[in-house]
């Protein structure tokens, strides 16, 4: 099957809670995070896409049965793909725990994948408050937000184990604005703050910008503790 893959990691234990895992990744985002590290995922043009055959990589999890944990799906933006469903039941066959990485701009592609219990687990990127002018500088995009608000919804009712998470970036989101999507999460489960690395960034000039110190990203978390049920500092 030609699914558009672009990038596998064989073994990771940063992604799935210390526990073995390998990563898909596709290429092709409908956002431009100035931040982004991404860069040769996120631009890639259509004809260099499907690098990686994804009969090299289901022989390797036969192979690695037992060892390997999860599967990670990131990206890029994985659920602009009509193959997604087909790719994540390719996956289940496989009995492995499925991860997927999202932006939350197809809440449709996520209600189905849900729905059809093809994945596990759903990390959930909430990149501003829900306010049209901070959304598109910190997603490069003028996404409609009730696609957001609709992705938001359907994780935290899905009754599988997710996540939300911000990438806390100065110049782009202050304290303030934390609470503002902590609010907007109200009774979530887990929501992350991550730390902002100021390297190879797809604006060149967010290199310049100076990440928050752990001290200050602790201290968000302490602002958000009231709204959602764990808070975690990533990255620190
Ligand atoms: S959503 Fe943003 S950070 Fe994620 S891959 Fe797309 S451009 Fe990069």
């Amino acid at each position: 099957m030609g699914y558009p893959i672009k990038g596998f990691n064989p073994h990771t234990f940063i992604d799935c809670e210390g526990k073995l895992a390998c990563v898909i990744y596709l290429s092709g985002c409908n956002f431009r995070c100035p931040y982004c590290h991404s860069k040769a995922l996120v631009c890639e043009s259509d004809n260099e896409l499907g690098k990686v055959p994804f009969e090299q990589i289901e022989l390797f999890l036969q192979e690695k049965e037992g060892w390997i944990y999860a599967v990670v799906i990131g990206g890029g933006e994985p659920t602009l793909y009509a193959q997604l469903p087909a790719l994540l039941n390719d996956l289940k066959r496989n009995g492995l725990f499925v991860k997927i990485d999202t932006n939350g701009t197809n809440p449709q592609m996520l209600r189905h994948i849900i729905k059809e219990k093809l994945v596990d687990y759903v990390a959930m990127d909430v990149k501003a408050p829900l306010e049209p002018e901070k959304y598109h500088k910190a997603s490069g995009s003028n996404i409609d937000l009730s696609l957001i608000k609709e992705s938001i919804d359907i994780i935290m009712h899905s009754g599988i184990e997710y996540e939300f998470r911000t990438t806390v970036v100065p110049t782009l989101l202050d304290s303030a604005d934390i609470v503002k999507i902590a609010r907007l999460l109200r009774g979530a489960e887990k929501y992350v703050l991550q730390q902002f690395s100021p390297k190879d960034t797809l604006d060149i000039s967010f290199m310049q910008v100076k990440p928050y110190t752990a001290d200050e990203l602790k201290k968000m978390r302490s602002l958000v503790k009231e709204f959602v049920k764990n808070c975690f500092v990533r990255g620190e």
